[in-house]
């Protein structure tokens, strides 16, 4: 029985791990639940899989969840905010921490959890991103395990089982291509928030919804393959596969390529950062090649999606530049999802706030490094998309 704590348990990764904790009561047990606001549904989940502890990060809902929860006996240990969400993360003897929260708001729980000795199923790769430099050599220290639960960085995991240290050459993550990948260049500049949320393979939460339709997300991969698999960024390349049936390659030494498939469907990676090494059997259909179909590979499109080069740029940057990359992606993209920028002013304001920072990164940040740079490119994002306004109304 394997003990774990859910942070971010509302949202697409929360409810589809809880899936699988409802579907295994014999392999897995809740020790632990983080939410942001969503009091109805994480009532309904305290009531149903009775953890131990439970923090709600808006603290004005706190009052809601304890009458929501006033009848159930016995009662868990009720928090809130950051530092509620830090003490769910590293409380107890969850043995795992599978990281659902969305954004950079990831990192300092997920450190709590590295510290307090925990395995980290890792869904939340903005941590990784901004936080790659503090977060590895933590993981190192205290002698814990990182497993990914990304479908993409699952599938590499997965290949690399039985891979010997020095047989990979190189790694090969495949893309979707996002809502706007049969739309012609000259229609993006005028796509509807509602549009760029309609995602062909995957249903997930908004902010990487949005992230597949600009391909900031398979940027963002790449950065999050180096710090996972320590490779080159000369060595991650991306293909685009429209059918998301092969999840991710690898090339070995002697150019042998290895591949997982499986459905899109994100319980399987899910389950295996839960289950490694070991294969738990499931009732889930089964992949039918002949059913899937055809399966077809093309070129990314780097001029229609200017934000993949952005992320290689970054990641080659190192230092503080993925968390700037990051925290304006975050910024950029809650500013689209409020319909205060376009869609094509994204990689624009993420491009500007990039450059900007170039002379400042800092090449060996410690934490409080990596969270300055977060801030600071949120409040240049602000202050981008300000400029933007002008230009707009000075068109006008
Ligand atoms: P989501 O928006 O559906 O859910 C996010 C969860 O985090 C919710 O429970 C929300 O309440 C909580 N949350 C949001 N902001 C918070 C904050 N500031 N502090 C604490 N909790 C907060 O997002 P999602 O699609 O489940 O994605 C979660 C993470 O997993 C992201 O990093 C995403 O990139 C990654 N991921 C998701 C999928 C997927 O299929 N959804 C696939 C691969 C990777
Ligand atoms: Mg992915």
């Amino acid at each position: 029985m394997k003990a774990i704590t859910l942070l971010g348990s509302t949202g697409s990764i929360g409810t589809q791990t809880l899936d699988i904790v409802a579907q295994y009561p014999d392999r897995f047990r809740i020790v632990g639940l983080t939410a942001g606001r969503n009091v109805t549904l994480l009532a309904q989940q305290i009531r149903q899989f009775r953890p131990e502890i439970v923090a709600i990060c808006n603290e004005d809902k706190l009052q809601e969840l304890r009458e929501a929860i006033a009848d159930i006996d016995p009662q868990p240990i009720l928090l809130a905010g950051e530092t509620g969400v830090v003490e769910v993360a590293k409380y107890g003897d969850a043995q795992a921490v599978v990281t659902g929260i969305v954004g950079c708001a990831g990192l300092l729980p997920t450190i709590a959890a590295i510290e307090a000795g925990k395995e980290i199923a890792l869904a939340n790769k903005e941590t990784l991103i901004a936080g790659g430099p503090v977060v590895n050599p933590l993981v190192e220290k205290h002698g814990v395990k990182l497993l990914p639960a990304d479908s993409e960085h699952s599938a590499i995991f997965q290949c690399l089982q039985g891979v010997p240290a020095g047989g990979l050459r190189r790694i090969i993550l495949t893309a979707s291509g996002g809502a706007f990948r049969d739309l012609p260049v000259e229609k993006l500049a005028s796509v509807k928030v509602a549009d760029a949320l309609k995602h062909p393979n995957w249903s997930m939460g908004q902010k990487i919804t949005i992230d597949s339709a600009t391909l900031m997300n398979k940027g963002l991969e790449v950065i999050e393959a180096h710090y996972l698999f320590g490779m080159d960024y000369d060595d991650i390349d991306i293909v685009i596969h429209p059918q998301s049936i092969i999840h991710s390659l690898i090339e070995l030494q002697d150019t042998s390529v290895l591949a997982q498939l499986g459905w899109p469907d994100m319980r399987l990676p899910l389950l295996y950062a839960l289950s490694w090494p070991e294969r738990i059997p499931t009732s889930w259909e089964r992949l039918n090649l002949v059913k899937s179909g055809d399966l077809t590979f093309r070129e990314p499109d780097h001029q229609k999606y200017p934000c993949m080069n952005l992320a290689y740029a970054a990641g080659r940057a190192g230092g503080s530049m993925p968390a700037v990359l990051n925290a304006a992606n975050e910024q950029a993209v809650a500013l689209f999802l409020e319909e205060k920028i376009q869609f094509l002013d994204i990689p624009k304001v993420i491009e500007k706030v990039c450059d900007k920072h170039q002379k400042d990164n800092c090449q060996i940040p410690a934490l409080e490094d990596i969270l300055a740079a977060d801030k600071w490119a949120r409040q240049e994002v602000l202050t981008a998309s300000k400029e933007l306004d002008d230009r707009i109304l000075s068109v006008r």
